[in-house]
């Protein structure tokens, strides 16, 4: 099913065209309005006549997170303040938020991509749409929320957390569709088993949209299970919109990023050059659409590569692999590098282990992780708990290299959020 299927199947020359018409239109409008790109076209000697074809992105500056706190609250604007009509902020997971303004065209074409990944897996009128993430500076949830609205589904400003009431919801409304964060899906998912709740009898969900952090395959399968649908990966961030930026389709192999509103570039972060086709770098991403706040090569520290081949559904927008954490995630324990997912994959693998999970760094380079156990485990014997400790400690160190301590705790003992998950918390002395 399509949204807009000329776009979403447009040819490549055609996208192609298209993008450098509107990269050179963005180019134009930040050298007028925005001091902050002024000034770095001059220190880099290019003009927006320069553009003359999509190679010529590279000539243009990265624009980093930094910049955009540096420029806080307004330095960014490309539109007269007062033609702005909203303001969201990024959750601030990496420190202090950022400023993200909407002009009318932009709030619209949030939406617009939302309605369009939707209706990618499947979405229609009749669905009901509970969306769990949270309503406020977050643009998680009110790009979605205008999104199904546009499709004309029944949409349930939920929020995220009071898993009785969001029960109630899905029970009462016949819920069919949610979107929250992969960690509030897998609470959810132990919540409904806690309560008896067969989801596959009891509910009429059919599709989760999971994103705002990153997560693996393996949580994937546990949420499906556990909440009984078809999980979709959902990427998208503030500073582009928020959601709707990336998005799975029916096959569920890759996320078709929306390639007439953005331009992807995969670099290798510490040198700034692209990898080769399909290796995996740091995803930039320069806005063609947005009207507010244009950003050139934007970058997103998010790790991910291209996904090479076409798509079955016949969309030629090109697609990410998932994301696999960002450059700013990686922990370096006794000189090895690892990322907090490689963690979680080994343990959303193990069976007869929940699915919350906490790692902890202590004093020179201790690394504790702490995993619940479900209710059945804990209650179960001493020598069994015990293997299980040594056993998920093992399959660690096959992954990270580094054998970790792990702690079984009880069933939901560790902190939950209602925004995004804090699965690291680092009290080394370094
Ligand atoms: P913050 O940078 O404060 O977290 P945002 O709320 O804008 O701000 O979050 C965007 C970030 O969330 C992305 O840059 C990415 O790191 C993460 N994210 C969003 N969706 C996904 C996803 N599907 N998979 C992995 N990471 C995701
Ligand atoms: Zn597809």
């Amino acid at each position: 099913m399509f949204w807009d299927q000329a776009i979403e199947t447009a040819g490549r020359a055609g996208l192609e065209r298209l993008q450098l018409q509107r990269l050179q239109a963005t180019v134009r409008r930040v050298a007028e309005r925005v001091p902050f790109y002024r000034q770095k076209f001059a220190d880099l000697g290019v003009k927006p006549d320069d553009i003359r074809s999509l190679a010529d992105l590279r000539r243009l500056p990265f624009t980093t997170s930094d910049d955009l706190r540096v420029n806080y609250p307004a330095g960014l604007l490309a539109a007269p303040l007062n033609d702005t009509l909203r303001l969201h902020t990024s959750s601030g997971t990496t420190g202090k938020p950022k400023a993200i303004f909407f002009s009318r065209a932009d709030v619209e074409n949030a939406a617009e991509l939302c309605a369009r990944s939707f209706v990618m897996t499947g979405v229609t009128k009749e669905d009901v749409f509970q969306n769990m993430m949270s309503y406020g500076l977050f643009t998680g949830a009110l790009a979605t929320h205008y999104g199904a609205e546009k499709i004309g589904c029944l949409v349930i400003p939920a929020g995220p957390g009071n898993s009785e009431r969001q029960l109630m919801l899905m029970r009462d409304f016949r819920t069919t569709l949610v979107h929250l964060t992969p960690s509030y899906a897998l609470y959810l998912a132990d919540f409904l088993e806690k309560r008896g709740v067969n989801p596959r009898r009891d509910l009429a969900l059919r599709k989760a949209f999971v994103g705002a952090e990153p997560y693996t395959e393996e949580t994937r399968l546990k949420i499906e299970a556990g909440l009984g649908l078809d999980v979709y990966n959902s990427y998208g961030l503030s500073e582009m919109n928020g959601p709707g930026v990336a998005f799975e389709c029916e096959h569920k192999q890759g996320m078709h990023l929306w390639e007439d509103h953005f331009i992807i570039e995969i670099i290798n972060p510490q040198t700034g050059d692209p990898v080769a086709n399909g290796e995996p770098g740091e995803l930039v991403m320069t806005t063609l659409c947005r009207e507010a706040m244009p950003l050139l090569r934007y970058r997103t520290r998010d790790i991910t590569s291209l996904m090479l081949g076409r798509c079955p559904c016949g969309r030629t927008h090109h697609r990410l692999n998932r994301i696999t954490g960002r450059s700013d995630d990686m922990l370096i324990v006794r000189g090895v590098n690892i990322y907090p997912q490689q963690i979680e994959r080994v343990l959303m693998a193990t069976r007869g282990i929940g699915r919350n999970y906490l790692i902890r760094l202590e004093g020179l380079d201790e690394m504790i992780v702490y995993v619940e156990l479900t209710g059945a485990d804990f209650d179960g014997q001493v020598e069994h708990l015990v293997s299980l400790q040594s056993q998920i400690a093992e399959k660690l160190r096959a992954e990270i290299l580094v054998k970790p301590r792990v702690e079984l705790v009880p069933p939901a003992t560790l902190p939950v959020t209602d925004g995004k998950a804090r699965r690291v918390i680092d009290n080394r002395k370094l």
